[in-house]
């Protein structure tokens, strides 16, 4: 289980040193993996503040090129130095503003994991796609051409974790049913199955997010393809994230 959360383009990296200050005692005892996914200016800051604590720190991207001229990207090693451990990859956000492509998508996979970087490779349909019946194709598309060219061996010691977010369901309030967001986290996990095997696809923490709060997270949860959750606004208030990463 691995409940992150997204804090977006929100906070200051004072306002974040000092939220994470009052999320440590809230998260001592959670029983997942936990992680905050801060903007790139309030990693270093965050990290310090985290450290010999149990949460973890995520970058919310990184470039896939490993230096060069780039102009305002930064690279993974830059991440790495720092002690960032994980990294959000292709949230719908990128794709939809930043021209992230699944292509983009599975070079980050492979930059990330050279870096021993833990990707957090996000995958959604579009309200457009659910209703025209295409939504395991597009997941399945999707997920398969993020991990092209990723061993077996490498998925599994990596530990990277696959985020299904709908993106009707991103920001909007409007959660998926517990049924519709299993169905499609049990799509993914099959798909691993097919590409890898069984028992790779058995040890892959896939997490749902979408409009997850305090109230719907332990049902959502408890579902047996979903491994916790990606958490974007719930996230920024540390009673909720409380509720949601103890869930
Ligand atoms: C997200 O941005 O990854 C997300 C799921 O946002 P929210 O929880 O606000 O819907």
């Amino acid at each position: 289980m691995i409940v992150a959360g997204n804090w977006k383009m929100n906070k200051t990296p004072s306002e974040a040193v000092a939220f994470v200050k009052e999320l440590i005692p809230r998260l001592a005892g959670a029983k997942s993996d936990v992680v905050v996914g801060v903007p790139f200016v309030a990693l270093a800051g965050v990290v310090d503040a985290l450290k010999g604590t149990n949460i973890k720190v995520a970058a919310q991207n990184l470039h896939f090129e490993a230096k060069g001229a780039y102009t305002g990207e930064v690279a993974a090693d830059m991440l790495r130095d720092i002690g960032v451990e994980y990294v959000i990859i292709g949230h719908s956000e990128r794709r939809q503003y930043f021209g992230e492509t699944d292509v983009t998508v599975n070079k980050k996979v492979h930059t990330a994991l050279a870096a021993k970087l833990i990707p957090i490779v996000c995958v959604g349909e579009s309200l457009e796609e659910r209703e025209q019946g295409v939504t395991p194709e597009v997941i399945r598309r999707q997920t398969k051409i993020a991990l092209l060219g990723i061993t077996q061996d490498a998925l599994t010691a990596s530990k990277l974790v696959i985020a299904y977010e709908p993106i009707w369901a991103i920001g909007t309030g409007k959660t998926a049913t517990n049924e519709q967001a299993n169905e499609v986290c049990h799509i993914i996990r099959e798909l691993l199955a097919e590409l890898y095997s069984k028992e790779a696809a058995a040890k892959v923490n896939i997490q749902y997010g979408g409009s997850v709060t305090a109230a719907n997270a332990k049902e959502l949860f408890a579902m047996p393809d979903i491994n916790g959750g990606l958490v974007g606004g719930a996230s920024l208030k540390a009673a909720d994230f409380e509720v949601i990463a103890n869930a």
